[in-house]
């Protein structure tokens, strides 16, 4: 009843609504201004290449910098930006800043560093993504081998036939493609042989255990085999320990990314991370 009552509408704050009914209304009010607001941060966080131990890359993830509740994380506003549609000019906005970042890095000797971004599945769905995706790698000339997307098994899976045909539009052009939260989906393995991928990021659910529990060790370790047998890159995510990492490298995992390295932080924080000699990992 309140939702149909309408946006800015204060008989919303009443003294019996719950805390989360409350922040959902109030993240939802804002939102479509937030944009405009500049109220949005790509946060990064840096991938590991195993071996090296060199930074090769960052994952952007969204912040939302709210002026009563502070910085809000993804998770509770995505799917509102999702019912709502505002997932589409702002997903927009983020490939943007993800090329302008290439870009910048480009001129300040960080030219090899690849990013990562998140794509919702309305986006994959949609029919601008690809158009949008053109202008930009051509207004800047950035290498497309650059920016890698990625998508999560259960937004692949909403149109699979049609996921099928925008994975490969965005092969073609030479941009990298993953496959998020790989293990968490009901039938990942067929994904592997529907979708032409370039990587796959095993799930945090996986990597957390490794060490403890025998079964996530054998998954992990035969899911980097069966990836590497079909010419896929693996990223593990959510490395909190240096035995898990250890573990990783030891199994062949090509890439890690998680707390143990770093946390999703600010682009300073990140471009010092990246200029920094590499930390060799045990
Ligand atoms: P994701 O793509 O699977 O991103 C990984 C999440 O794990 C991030 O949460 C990251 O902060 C967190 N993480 C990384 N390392 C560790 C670790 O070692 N331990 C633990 N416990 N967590 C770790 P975050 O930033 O809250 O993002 C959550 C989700 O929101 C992302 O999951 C992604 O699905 C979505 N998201 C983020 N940015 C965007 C975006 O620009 N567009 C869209 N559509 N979705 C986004
Ligand atoms: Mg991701
Ligand atoms: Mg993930
Ligand atoms: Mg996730």
């Amino acid at each position: 009843a309140a939702k149909a009552a309408g946006r800015g509408n204060f008989q919303f704050f009443s003294a019996d609504m719950n805390a989360a009914t409350h922040e959902r209304l109030l993240l939802e009010s804002r939102l479509w201004q937030a944009l405009d607001q500049g109220e949005f941060e790509l946060f990064l966080q840096a991938q590991i290449e195993l071996d090296s131990g060199r930074v090769i890359g960052a994952e952007a993830l969204l912040r939302w910098h709210h002026p009563e509740l502070g910085l809000v994380g993804p998770d509770r506003f995505i799917p509102i930006a999702e019912e709502s549609g505002l997932i589409l000019p702002l997903g927009d906005w983020v490939l943007k800043r993800a090329v302008q970042l290439l870009d910048r890095w480009r001129g300040m000797g960080l030219g090899h560093v690849r990013l990562a971004v998140n794509l919702s599945a309305r986006q994959c769905h949609g029919t601008g993504l690809l158009a949008q995706l053109d202008s930009l790698l051509t207004s800047t000339g950035i290498d497309p081998a650059l920016l890698e997307l990625e998508i999560t098994e259960s937004a692949a899976m909403q149109d699979p036939e049609r996921s099928r045909g925008l994975l490969q539009q965005l092969r073609s052009r030479g941009i990298k493609v993953a496959i998020d939260d790989f293990g968490t989906g009901y039938s990942s393995l067929s994904y592997l042989k529907l979708f032409e991928l370039d990587r796959i990021k095993i799930d945090r659910g996986f990597v957390k255990d490794i060490e403890t529990d025998p079964d996530d060790a054998v998954i992990v370790a035969a899911t980097i085999g069966l990836a590497h047998a079909l010419g896929l890159e693996v990223i593990a995510e959510g490395v909190e320990t240096q035995a898990q990492a250890s573990f990783l490298r030891s199994k062949h995992c090509d890439e890690a990314q998680g707390y143990l390295f770093a946390r999703p932080g600010t682009l300073a924080e990140f471009e010092a991370l990246a200029a920094a000699p590499a930390r060799a990992v045990a």
